[in-house]
């Protein structure tokens, strides 16, 4: 690949990635070239051990994030009046992909580093996955576990589809739409009154967009009944760059 700016990385000196700019720490300077092309916005942070997942829980969460961008994205979709099986496959690769990061919640991270006992900072603060995609191409998505109340193997699928939707909605339409969930939230992921309600019970049977934010009492889930619209796994398909013929 060109660089963009091929007269910036050649500023970069060799040697240690101690002496690459901040904002590049952690990259080798053979990865430079990739990070600048495009329109990609290269970032990253040294994130502490204490964020580390243990590997089990890593290796299981991991999976069922993955199955759900699979389960989720898959559908029939209607291209000129004509339907489509439309099979969305996941597997890793290390460039040219998504980014993701699976993490500790912050709440517990600081209570590792500083023994805070569980005198956590506010209730759910660092503790809700995100995906900073929905602001621009080539941030990562954070996968974030909160112990404090893990999310069932459905609410995982459900979480691993919705965050990667993220990326689909900003590319598709724009990053308010993204973020807004398509307009039933404020930009911070707060539920707005006129998102769709549901009763108490019994909960919901229908297929619901998986990319809304809904009114739901307490403990009550739509997590097992969500799949993409037709709209949105047709823009996933014109993002992949898919032709037709
Ligand atoms: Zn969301």
């Amino acid at each position: 690949m060109v660089p963009l700016f091929p007269a910036i990385t050649d500023q970069i000196p060799d040697g240690g990635v101690e002496e690459l700019p901040p904002f590049l720490l952690g990259f080798p300077k053979s990865s430079v070239p990739r990070l600048l092309n495009d329109d990609r916005i290269a970032l990253t942070a040294p994130f502490p051990k204490a964020f580390d997942l243990e590997q089990n829980l890593h290796a299981s969460f991991k999976r069922e994030l993955l199955f759900g961008i699979g389960e989720r994205w898959s559908r029939t979709i209607t291209l000129d009046g004509e339907p489509y099986e439309l099979r969305a496959q996941v597997s890793e690769r290390e460039s040219d992909a998504f980014w993701i990061i699976l993490a500790a919640s912050l709440p517990k991270a600081l209570d590792d580093m500083f023994g805070t006992g569980g005198a956590y900072i506010g209730p759910a603060t660092g503790s809700r996955s995100f995906n900073l995609a929905s602001f621009g191409e080539g941030l990562p998505i954070l996968y974030i576990w909160d112990e404090r109340q893990p999310p069932s193997i459905t609410s995982q699928r459900d979480l691993g589809a919705h965050e990667f939707g993220h990326t689909v909605l900003r590319d598709a339409y724009d990053p308010l739409t993204s973020c807004c969930h398509k307009g039933t939230s404020d930009p911070v992921g707060t539920v707005s009154a006129s998102a769709p309600t549901f009763a108490a019970t019994p909960p919901p049977t229908t297929v619901l967009d998986l990319m809304l934010y809904y009114n739901l009492p307490k403990n009550v889930s739509v997590d097992a009944n969500t799949l993409a619209t037709d709209d949105d796994a047709r823009a996933l398909a014109w993002m992949a760059k898919v032709v037709f013929g």
